[in-house]
């Protein structure tokens, strides 16, 4: 048994107990999180990471360098993960094994083109480039699995970071889910580099946020015969031109770009029959991603926390489609936002898929940090929706 205090000691004890305010966890503080990713060795660590997976971009499903590049840095950390999934994929865990379990993903793929920037660490690859900004992103996850670790004991539930390979058209998300890789995860996170949004700036929208996207081949069938003798021909070059004219015509020129449009049937205008093929195995349609409204309202406050309300900004849909929502399929809340690279004083930033594309690596801490934010911040107040059966996707 302890001896019992002396009654000054005991007054101080009281005192002091009340005097400090309960201390805050690290993970709980989003601007401190950032200032951690901003220290000079952390910026050097991550800016290196990214200028690596720059100079050997490699396309869906062949990111076999880039898939090793991350699980030595994961080793490196400490960090469990499984690989591969749908060829190059990883997925790392981190936290409690429990859960509630939330999941971050990282586009690691580039694009078939060729770099046309000319600075030290520009692809090494002829005819391919990281010309989207997938080199940033796996280089901020990174960034977010190193602040998770850190403080990994303050975690009340399971971080799954998701590398997928193939965004780029390959629908890797897709393919990732249908692996396994996304089993009874509650809410996944999201991001892109934006280079029309400020650096230090963080945007999105409840509700739809990227458009859908899809292939089809279109066979159209008409009766052949004589030149002579047209009017017994049913020509069906003609309604394919009158087709292409026509679905062009209306689309571009008489419907809203942001509602859906069906016109196929403007062969049999032409007396002619045809069929469309969606390609549905080779190339699946893209859904459009949504962002779940309530995710919205917890993204504001976290990000608010972080980078200040005036810098939390609404973002307009955009036309471009993005294979984060597959994980729509698996995931009952999912959440796509944009980090800012955009500053003036760099000069003219070239578009994204542009062979001048460039990334603004003060862009980095804000995503890791960010994204690190977001999954702690949601274990937290999701405690309630845990269910018991711990560890119930084997990630451990
Ligand atoms: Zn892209
Ligand atoms: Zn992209």
């Amino acid at each position: 048994m302890a001896a019992a205090a002396p009654p000054l000691l005991l007054a101080l004890a009281v005192l002091a107990t009340f005097a400090l305010p309960a201390a805050r966890a690290v993970l709980e503080d989003p601007a401190g999180l950032l200032r951690r990713a901003k220290e000079p060795a952390f910026m050097d660590w991550m800016v290196g990471v990214r200028r690596r997976i720059h100079e050997n971009p490699e396309l869906g499903y062949e990111e076999f360098e880039t898939s090793e590049l991350v699980r030595r840095e994961l080793d490196a950390m400490g960090i469990p993960y499984k690989h591969p999934f749908a060829v190059t994929g990883v997925v790392a865990t981190i936290g409690t094994g429990g859960p509630p379990f939330v999941a971050l993903r990282a586009d690691m793929d580039a694009l078939a083109m060729q770099e046309s920037v000319e600075w030290e660490h520009k692809s090494k690859v002829p005819g391919k480039m990281h010309g989207c900004g997938h080199d940033a992103h796996v280089a901020m996850l990174l960034g977010s699995a190193k602040i998770l670790q850190e403080h990994g004991d303050e975690l009340q539930g399971t971080v799954i970071l998701v590398f997928q390979p193939a965004e780029e058209g390959g629908a890797g998300a897709k393919k990732m889910i249908e692996a396994g890789a996304i089993e009874n995860i509650d809410a996944i996170f999201g991001l892109h580099v934006a280079d029309v949004v400020p650096v230090g700036v963080l945007a999105s929208r409840p509700g739809p946020i990227m458009a859908g996207s899809g292939f089809f081949e279109a066979v159209i069938s008409g009766k052949g015969g004589h030149a002579a003798l047209p009017h017994h021909t049913i020509d069906p070059i003609l309604a394919a031109s009158n087709v292409i004219v026509s679905l062009q015509q209306l689309v571009s020129r008489e419907a809203d770009p942001l509602d859906s449009q069906v016109i196929v049937s403007q062969a049999s205008v032409q007396r002619c029959s045809a069929t469309v093929d969606f390609l549905d195995k080779d190339r699946p349609f893209f859904p459009p991603t949504i962002n779940s409204p309530e995710l919205h309202d917890f993204f504001e406050k976290v990000a608010s926390e972080m980078v200040g309300a005036r810098n939390v900004r609404d973002k307009q849909p955009m036309m471009g489609a993005e294979d984060f929502a597959f994980y729509a399929e698996a995931i009952p809340s999912t959440y796509y936002y944009f980090v800012g690279m955009y500053n003036k004083t760099r000069g003219p930033q070239a578009p994204h898929h542009s062979p001048y594309f460039t990334i603004n690596e003060d862009s980095l801490p804000y995503g890791a940090a960010m994204q690190a934010s977001l999954a702690a911040r949601y274990l937290v107040e999701h405690q309630s929706s845990a269910s018991p059966d711990v560890n119930k996707n084997g990630l451990s």
